[in-house]
């Protein structure tokens, strides 16, 4: 990448290289799909410790708000124990003053036990109500008229007295109420309740004591709402436990405990109340229920995230590798590609581009907009317009166009060029797009196919020449021998007759023979030319082949090997074919052959160093009656003519142009011209040449139309 445009792989492969890769400890192979899990487990790393620390956050909040809700339950119950406590304390002491009022005027004990029994119906909690004389005996007593009556005469004097005595102490000493112990009074229906008896000393001597059963204590002193839901029960301090009341623990709950002494006089005694809540509690509010509502959003927004970024990372990867293949690609194509923006400037060059024309990525991206290094300075004109209009938005051709691209040491070398916009995904024009064929193998080769035909060309021109002569000097020697021993015969005969003054006779006979050997040399020379008539006669078997042709089709025949000469000297064609011209009447074959010399004399004339413009003009147009050969005027002819920008024909070189096998090139046979004027003249034409305006010159040559024919 160094040497090309910073393409978007190249934060990721940034961000792929870690120490190991930049210290070439691992080998490229390895070491990059190791760096790959290395970034990929970096991430992953943070979102597991991400959500671990959610899931503990989660777990914490959830543990808080529950242990909240366990601290607020107990107390609750706290606070409910502590209000059964008061009601408790507060419902014996109200019950003490009752019993108090009952003694307030002096009664007799009928009287006293029809109060008692009064109280004993407003209060259920008493079980029997007693009135003593100091001496502890029982002077009247009622029971309540709710259960049968529970102590016999008997037990309740032997077996209770001690704990009733006990009590009545207590009392005195406090001159209040004071409790005994309690202690369990069988039932005669069975089962049986504990019992606290309190006793009230009175202000004139005696007791009451009243006989307490705890569970109705329970049931009417404590405030019923507290019971709803839960047990309330009294115990002893050992934990023993006295009565209960309220509902029973279901089972799937747990239980809250709250424990509070309540100090009597004479009785210690402890109120428990159980309490249980639904198991599990783990959503026991809003609150807690809210903010567990928010974890499970936000794990949820976790793992969606995680999805998220798995997704990504493939995504990335996937954009990695396919980025990797096309830059691969780019690479390793030998066709060179550049791509440019909207203003003209280089944007990407790939390898084989930089190869090409030797510079570098960054010069090329770096070069002026209006002259890149890479145009031939002799063409930049040229270029900058052709770059001008595509900027210009001119469609080039899908086809391609051949062009001229300069390295950076200076030589020239052939391009095919492929052009496109550049269109992006939203279809938006944002550049060109260019492909380019380096043409110089291509060239070169063409180059070596063309000299190898022409030298197959000049060989079989002197083959057929050497033929003709062969021909000619076999044909001709018989003949010459002929007339030189005719020559030679008559020349004898005439030394003779000047020798011997010979006889009439004999004077006679010799000069029969004289005659005879003159006529056979005549007859031979009359032969010879027959030969060479013969020979010409091949020449002129060509006229049954003319035909009707177009100037454009002898062009466009010969072009091709024209062309392929002109690119090799880097001239520039000019083909101009007058509009309506009409077609020639000629040997096609011939007339080819012709302008191939001449554009070929023409190219060679202008492959000097210091002609830099290299220009060959080819023209087809109607000839000017005034420079029709003589006695032609009446027909139609048609002009062609090659024109070069060379150094043109001095003097001496004028003399002999047309002489056959004069040539001041190295190469060259010297009868190409000779042979032109040769076919030229055999059309009827005229080939004649004259210097080019402002310098080169210029051969023109004259062609019969076809009669009768129509323009193309
Ligand atoms: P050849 O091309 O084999 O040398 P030609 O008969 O075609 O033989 O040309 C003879 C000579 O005439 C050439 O060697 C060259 O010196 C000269 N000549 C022909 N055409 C031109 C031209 N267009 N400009 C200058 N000299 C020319």
């Amino acid at each position: 990448m160094s040497t090309h445009q910073p393409s978007p792989i190249a934060p990721l492969q940034a961000a792929d290289h870690d120490d190991l890769d930049a210290l070439g400890v691992l080998p490229a192979h390895l070491a990059r799909p190791l760096s790959r899990l290395r970034s990929a487990w970096q991430r992953w790393f943070l979102w597991v410790i991400l959500a671990a620390l959610v899931l503990a956050l989660v777990g914490t909040v959830v543990w808080l708000a529950g242990r909240h809700e366990v601290q607020q339950v107990q107390e609750q119950l706290d606070r409910d124990t502590l209000d059964a406590v008061a009601d408790l304390r507060n419902g014996l002491q109200r019950n003490a003053q009752s019993l108090r009022a009952l003694q307030a005027e002096p009664l007799v004990p009928a009287q006293w036990e029809e109060r008692a029994r009064e109280l004993l119906r407003a209060h259920r909690e008493w079980v029997r109500i007693e009135w003593r004389d100091p001496s502890m005996r029982v002077m009247a007593s009622a029971d309540t008229p709710y259960r049968a009556p529970m102590f016999e005469k008997i037990s309740r004097l032997s077996v209770d007295q001690a704990d009733v005595t006990l009590a009545c102490t207590s009392a005195r000493k406090l001159s209040g109420a004071a409790y005994s112990p309690s202690h369990f009074v069988p039932l005669a229906e069975g089962g049986g309740m504990e019992v606290v008896e309190m006793c009230l000393q009175l202000d004139k001597g005696g007791y009451l004591v009243a006989a307490y059963s705890l569970r109705d204590t329970l049931i009417e002193l404590v405030t019923p709402s507290l019971r709803r839901g839960q047990e309330v029960a009294l115990m002893e301090v050992d934990g023993t436990r006295l009565a209960a009341v309220g509902a029973q623990r279901r089972s799937g709950t747990r239980v809250f405990s709250s424990l509070q002494p309540i100090d009597l006089p004479g009785f210690a005694v402890m109120l428990r109340i159980d309490g249980w809540r639904a198991e599990p509690d783990l959503f026991p509010n809003v609150l807690t229920g809210l903010v567990t509502f928010i974890s499970i959003a936000l794990v949820s927004v976790l793992i969606l995230l995680a999805r998220d970024t798995k997704r990504r990372i493939k995504a990335e990867r996937d954009l990695a590798d396919s980025l990797a293949f096309r830059k691969a690609m780019e690479d390793s194509v030998v066709t060179g590609l550049r791509a440019r923006d909207l203003d003209g400037r280089i944007t990407y060059v790939n390898p084989a581009f930089c190869k090409m024309v030797g510079f570098s990525a960054e010069e090329l991206m770096d070069s002026d907009t209006a002259q890149a290094p890479y145009w031939p300075t002799e063409l930049a004109p040229e270029y900058q317009q052709r770059h001008a209009a595509r900027l210009a938005g001119g469609i080039p051709s899908r086809d391609g166009f051949e062009s001229v691209f300069m390295r950076k040491d200076g030589t020239r070398f052939p391009v095919l060029i492929f052009e496109a916009p550049l269109i992006v995904a939203d279809k938006v024009q944002t550049g060109w797009m260019s492909a380019f064929v380096d043409l110089s193998e291509q060239r070169r080769i063409e180059e070596q196919t063309r000299a190898a035909q022409e030298r197959l060309q000049a060989s079989a021109r002197l083959a057929t020449v050497g033929e003709m002569a062969s021909l000619l000097s076999h044909e001709l020697t018989q003949p010459l021998a002929a007339i030189s021993s005719y020559a030679n015969g008559s020349l004898n005969l005439l030394e003779q007759d000047d020798a011997a003054q010979a006889s009439v006779a004999v004077q006679s006979q010799a000069l029969g023979d004289l005659r005879m050997a003159l006529a056979r040399i005549a007859e031979q020379a009359g032969r010879a030319g027959r030969v060479i008539r013969s020979v010409h006669d091949v020449v002129r078997r060509r006229e049954r082949t003319r035909e009707s042709v177009h100037a454009q089709e002898l062009f466009d025949a010969v072009l091709p090997l024209v062309q392929l000469q002109a690119r090799k000297l880097g001239v520039r064609i000019e083909l101009h074919v007058a509009p309506g011209l009409p077609p020639v009447q000629c040997d096609r074959t011939l007339v080819e052959q012709v302008l191939l010399n001449l554009a070929r004399n023409a190219m060679q004339s202008m492959d000097l160093p210091q002609i830099t413009r290299r220009e060959l003009t080819l023209r087809a147009s109607r000839t000017p009656a005034s420079k029709v050969a003589a006695g032609a005027e009446a027909r139609r002819w048609v002009e062609f003519s090659v024109a070069d920008v060379g150094l043109g024909i001095d003097t001496e070189v004028a003399e002999r142009l047309f002489t056959p096998f004069f040539t001041t090139r190295s190469e060259g046979m010297g009868l190409g011209l000779s042979l032109c004027r040769t076919v030229v003249e055999q059309h009827g034409g005229v080939l004649a040449y004259e210097p080019n305006r402002p310098r080169g010159t210029l051969f023109r040559f004259t062609l019969p139309a076809a009669q009768g024919a129509t323009a193309p």
